[in-house]
């Protein structure tokens, strides 16, 4: 045993609980112990005789903190329904269909294999509001969990319909028989997570001819899970190789996705989302919504079809309750992260894929061609170490040296996102480490790179020391 772990692995190994759920390293921060805790937590916040839908990746971790979950809850008397091996949005759909009164997903999503996580949802299948995921956060910290008299403890069921139910909901927003009539070839990267077995059986309703990689739901990620470019190189081969029309990657929990053209040509997450709002603005009249860091894009397509995009902060459960309260018929965030309230109110890689190929089907064009046809930005990310009090201070003084700016138009709703007519910065704090983000988008690389720049000299007197 190393009995000085390095600034590293002290913050590798940290436990974190956020917004989000909880996420650790399985047998160091993240253990039965734990994950029994906050099945205890969760089941004590919803109570005696509530049912609560459990669902997980493919990681080998999974039953194990399976397990210790529905152990808490049914020391508290709540009925478990175990859905198995699934997608997070499939278990999400399942805890509206089955009218539970939330759910439990155990994931971490796109970390590395040693991960694990546990995400709780409300009824609807969105994750928990600000409120209550303090709420859940308490009750763990307070360890006053509310467990039933022996007589009262709960029951578990086994539910698995999972599979079936999505890719029925996710066919009904489509025309199927017009995209099964183009025997699309597709290549899906499943990266050995949960969606292999559902998106393949999606795939094949919609009469592709299917080319599997990575399929198996292992939990033995063949490559780097998080769906980015320099992860996906195998994909964007075997596309050219093989000549197919669109190559798929999903991440380990199936809710985000990414793309790749018939050239095998990685083309970024930013234009999932577009892509799949000009199918559906395009063909539909709505609005839509997406968070402060995601691209322009998105209301350039809204715009052509004369729709309103709302901007949320950041944070899928703040997106997709926008779009339950105003309406809004496509949503989603720039990481490939797709929302069709009409399947299921959160993000969803097979609704994304099923409009994707159904957007091709329409117009009769490529993927590349479609990609053209979307106006190019440059987004340059970058971060700054930065105290919690002086977030606040940055975003004050940078809403005053832009106030005189022609047509600029500010967004304070999390940290200050500037819109100017060349391009956008949006500057926030980090809900987990001292550090402050500044995303910027603009037509040209050194026009984003500098809206970078002006910011960070903005932020420099109040960061010092
Ligand atoms: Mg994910």
């Amino acid at each position: 045993m190393n009995n000085h772990p390095t600034r590293r692995e002290n913050t590798m190994s940290r436990l974190m609980v956020s917004v989000s759920g909880v996420r650790g390293e399985i047998g160091r921060t993240l253990t039965p112990e734990i994950a029994a805790q906050f099945g205890s937590a969760f089941g004590t916040m919803l109570g005696a005789g509530a049912t609560v839908v459990v669902g997980r990746d493919s990681r080998p971790s999974g039953p194990m903190i399976r397990s210790a979950v529905i152990s808490g809850l049914l020391a508290c008397g709540v009925r478990a329904i175990d859905l198995g091996l699934v997608t997070t949005p499939g278990a999400a759909l399942m805890t509206g269909e089955l009218k539970a009164d939330g759910g439990v997903v155990i994931t971490a999503s796109h970390n590395p294999l040693p991960w694990n996580g546990i995400k709780f949802l409300r009824p609807t299948g969105l994750g928990l509001s600000v409120e209550a995921a303090a709420r859940l956060k308490q009750i763990w910290e307070s360890r006053d969990y509310a467990y039933v008299d022996p007589a009262r403890c709960g029951t578990e069921t086994t539910n698995d319909s999972t599979h079936a139910t999505h890719v029925g909901k996710v066919l009904s927003i489509v025309d199927v028989k017009a995209i099964a009539r183009r025997r699309f070839k597709v290549v899906l990267d499943s990266v050995n997570g949960a969606g292999g077995v559902g998106t393949a059986m999606l795939l094949k309703k919609l009469g592709c001819e299917l080319i599997p990689m990575n399929a198996e739901p292992t939990g033995l990620f063949a490559h780097t899970p998080e769906p980015t470019e320099a992860n996906l190189t195998d994909l964007c081969a075997e596309v050219a190789r093989c000549g197919a029309a669109v190559g798929f990657a999903q991440d380990p929990d199936a809710d985000r996705l990414a793309l790749v053209d018939e050239h095998g040509t990685y083309i970024g997450e930013e234009y999932t989302l577009a892509l799949c709002a000009a199918y559906v603005l395009g063909g539909r009249t709505g609005s839509a919504a997406a968070n402060l860091s995601t691209s322009r894009m998105i209301d350039d397509i809204a715009a052509r079809h004369g729709g309103t995009v709302f901007r949320t902060p950041v944070g899928e459960a703040n997106v997709a309750g926008r779009m339950l309260e105003e309406g809004c018929i496509i949503g989603g965030e720039g990481n490939g992260g797709i929302i069709d309230p009409r399947v299921v109110p959160v993000r969803d890689s097979m609704a994304g894929m099923a409009l994707v190929l159904a957007y091709l089907t329409a117009t009769g064009r490529t993927l590349g061609e479609l990609v053209g046809d979307i106006p190019r930005y440059a987004m340059i990310k970058a971060k700054f170490p930065c105290p919690a009090d002086a977030a606040p201070k940055v975003a004050a003084a940078a809403r005053k040296q832009y106030a005189g700016r022609k047509g600029a138009a500010f967004n304070d709703s999390d940290g200050l996102r500037i819109d100017l007519p060349s391009g956008w910065v949006h500057v926030r704090a980090s809900n987990t480490e001292p550090i402050m983000r500044i995303i910027a988008e603009a037509p040209a690389r050194d026009a984003a790179e500098a809206l970078v720049e002006e910011v960070r000299q903005i932020a420099e007197p109040f960061v010092k020391g």
